[in-house]
């Protein structure tokens, strides 16, 4: 089975999460295999526009915490070495390692991918969904789509790629923390979160139009566009923000397992969603 498949329709490239089954919940196959078909995409040259899309009738529900597929004991082949290699090690070191790896350092990286990236998002989007989203340049949303990032149920501030100011703003932010609620596509659309809300059937043909246009304009403009505006949004202390609280992030990690004597406070998958 395939975690992601990968297809190029006339300049756009389109790398589907393919785990419907599981809602897209992303294990690090999922994850390695995302960074593969991004990597195919930059070195092709006929391919301008890179879309994320997710099988089925969610987008992404999430990091795996509970799959038959969760893999997380699983050494993978890595071609950026952004840290050590978490399998063997222990407590803290084993989990800064494998999250600077497959969901802080792989994010940042995605963010920079020199050509657009355009999210197609449908239903769930939660948590790692969201960090998924929020990498891309450019989100388009389906009227069903809904987004949420409930992890302080875990005691945790947020997830690793901690956008949440920059992408709401503090005050939504603060509430999308707080409640750990799930707020809809025209809240994400009235927050600036998403460029554009459309009715689920249209979703496909609206997203590869808008990839479509974008790719008529000169290749090498546009990555300078992306790059002037992520340089800006790093300015806005973005980046800097990130790196403080990945560290309030692996304390509430360590606490936990200080506390109960696992990561994640006991909580699963199932219990995640009651
Ligand atoms: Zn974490």
């Amino acid at each position: 089975m395939s975690e992601v498949s990968y297809e190029v329709r006339g300049s756009t490239a389109v790398v589907t999460m393919n785990r419907p089954e599981y809602r897209n919940a992303q294990n690090s196959a999922m994850t390695y295999a995302l960074d593969a078909a991004f990597t195919r995409a930059v070195d092709d040259d006929a391919v301008a526009v890179i879309v994320l899309a997710g099988a089925g009738e969610h987008f992404s529900a999430g990091h795996d915490i509970g799959s038959p597929g969760r893999d997380v004991d699983t050494s993978f082949d890595r071609t950026a070495v952004l840290w050590w290699d978490h399998v063997g090690k222990a407590g803290a070191d084993a989990r800064y390692a494998r999250e600077m790896e497959v969901y802080l350092g792989m994010c940042r990286r995605w963010r920079e991918i020199p050509k657009p990236v355009i999210a197609m998002v449908q239903g769930a989007c939660i948590a790692g969904g969201l960090m998924l989203a929020w990498v891309c340049d450019l989100i388009v949303a389906a009227e069903d789509a809904f987004f949420a990032d409930p992890v302080l149920k875990m005691g945790i501030p947020g997830v690793e790629y901690f956008a949440h100011p920059w992408m709401l703003g503090p005050r939504l932010a603060k509430e999308v923390l707080f409640t750990g609620d799930r707020f809809g596509a025209r809240r994400a659309y009235e927050a600036g979160m998403v460029n554009r809300v459309v009715p689920r059937d249209e979703l496909t043909a609206s997203t590869f139009a808008l990839a479509e246009r974008i790719a008529a304009m000169p290749r090498f403009g546009l990555a300078l566009a992306k790059r002037a505006v992520n340089q800006c949004e790093d300015q806005m202390g973005m980046r800097s923000g990130m790196d403080s609280v990945f560290g309030l992030h692996h304390l509430a990690h360590a606490h936990n397992a200080e506390t109960s004597g696992d990561s994640l406070a006991g909580l699963d998958a199932r219990a995640m969603k009651q």
